[in-house]
């Protein structure tokens, strides 16, 4: 058998997950090496205090915070430092020294993935990043690799898990958002800031990452319509359970084409939805998160699990490595990241799908007729109408929950428009999308 040298490995970051994936590396180090067939040989962990403390036992020989010297020096570059700068630069860097990077980082991919994969492939490198979308669940190489012969559809993805816990907390407790968010801070399932989580920007990030892999068509940050789920209520989530639902933050990446212009494009989009109780993806519990996936050959998939944590995210993290590991002694290119569809990226408002919409109007005849008259008007068909009893029997006015069959965001934007300014209705209160029906 060949004998390869050692393959030098350079860690940059050791938070969260960067002191798992380096304390794996060194208790694992010699199984590892034998499934790639070279030695794999941590050499140095890049940080800015070298002082901390670690979750995991780090050498203290091995800690730098010289990161450049580190990453001209090494064959394999993983990157756990998070943030767009200078962790660009440093992967700029290690993949024009001709090294292969393993990344976890969201937002720089989001941002950035195009300028990275285009000097990987112009140097004939390879960038890999499993851990950025999902934690530990598989779905990059999946959709990569397992996929690469299919057409994908769509994509329901729950690849947030604070928003996932809060909106399950809710639902389970009957809480308000405030006190979810609370819980999950005590609890560390939030940031003290919870913005990126709570605002739909986290998922935002995967979203743009899940739909250029899918579609093969670079899907920029900017281009996913994004909504968080600060202004969910109680009361939207109570109503959602007693009407067969669950309210979900969901990535939505589909493949459509634009009723308007007959144009096929693909879309992505982050919202609060409405989803099925028997659908797989109401049954993803607190930081969980799971990705629903339909493809033309396959079917419909589902992929379950932690998608946060140090210890799971470093599962996916040294997948990559083992990965990356294996081109080296194997050699070769490596698989270049796919944009060759390039297909029209269209807008929210060319978007179909159903809808729920509760209304305040006056409890007198001939009032839902005309709501009824106001949705067709618009070129939006009703399919349920709900009217909630009134215990006391004395108010004037009752509450209507509309449901719809599918119609465009543009049509639903108009009726809801319309809707706010009839004289028979004094309030919208609430409109969620409906999705996986
Ligand atoms: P973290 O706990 O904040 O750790 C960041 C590490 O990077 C720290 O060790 C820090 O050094 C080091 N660092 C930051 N800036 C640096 C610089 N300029 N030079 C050298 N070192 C620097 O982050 P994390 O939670 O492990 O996340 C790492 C990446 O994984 C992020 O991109 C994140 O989005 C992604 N990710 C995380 C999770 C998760 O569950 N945490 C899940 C999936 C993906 P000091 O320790 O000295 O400050």
């Amino acid at each position: 058998m060949i004998e390869y040298r050692n393959l030098r490995i350079a860690l940059l970051g050791a938070g969260s997950v960067g002191a798992q994936v380096a304390a794996l590396l060194l208790e694992h180090g010699e199984e590892l090496s034998e499934r790639v067939g070279a030695g794999l040989e941590l050499v140095g962990v890049a940080v800015r205090d070298p002082e901390a403390p670690r979750t995991a036992e780090i050498p203290k020989d091995l800690i730098t915070t010289d990161a450049e010297s580190l990453i001209l020096g090494a064959d394999i570059v993983v990157e756990l430092m998070g943030g767009l700068d200078p962790a660009r630069r440093y992967l700029e860097l290690a993949l024009n020294s001709g090294a292969d990077v393993v990344t976890a980082n969201k937002a720089l991919l989001a941002t950035h993935g195009p300028e990275l994969f285009e000097i990987a492939e112009q140097v004939g490198a390879q960038l890999y990043y499993e851990a950025a979308v999902g934690g530990a669940i598989p779905i990059i190489r999946p959709l990569r690799d397992s996929l690469a012969g299919d057409r994908v559809h769509r994509i329901l993805g729950i690849v947030n898990g604070t928003t996932n816990y809060i909106l399950d907390r809710m639902d389970a407790s009957g809480a308000t958002f405030e006190e979810a968010l609370a819980e999950a801070q005590r609890l560390g399932f939030a940031e003290a800031d919870p913005t990126a989580d709570v605002e739909g920007y986290d998922a935002a990030q995967k979203a743009a990452i899940l739909a250029s892999l899918a579609f093969h068509t670079t899907v920029p940050l900017e281009a996913v319509h994004r909504e968080g789920i600060v202004s969910v209520t109680a009361e939207q989530v109570a109503a959602a359970r007693a009407s067969g639902f669950v309210v979900k933050l969901l990535a939505v990446c589909e493949r459509l084409v634009d009723p308007a212009t007959g144009v096929e494009g693909v879309s992505a989009r982050v919202h609060p939805a409405l989803v099925p109780v028997g659908h797989p993806l109401a049954a993803v519990h607190g930081a969980n998160n799971a990705v629903f996936l339909e493809a033309e050959a396959a079917g419909s998939l589902m992929f379950y699990g932690a998608g946060a944590g140090g210890v799971p995210t470093a599962s996916a993290v040294l997948g990559d490595v083992v990965s990356a590991a294996r081109r080296h002694v194997i050699g070769g290119p490596g698989v270049a990241e796919s944009t060759h569809a390039d297909l029209p990226i269209l807008p929210i408002s060319s978007v179909r799908t159903r809808y729920r919409i509760a209304l305040e109007v006056d409890d007198k005849p001939g009032v839902l007729a005309a709501i009824a008259n106001l949705f067709s008007e618009h070129g939006v068909s009703v399919e349920t109408v709900q009217q909630e009893a009134r215990p006391d029997g004395a108010s004037p006015t009752a509450t209507l929950v509309i449901g719809t069959h599918e119609a465009t965001e543009s049509a639903l934007a108009s009726t809801v428009a319309a809707l706010g300014s009839s004289p028979s209705v004094s309030a919208v209160t609430s409109v969620l999308r409906v999705e996986g029906l």
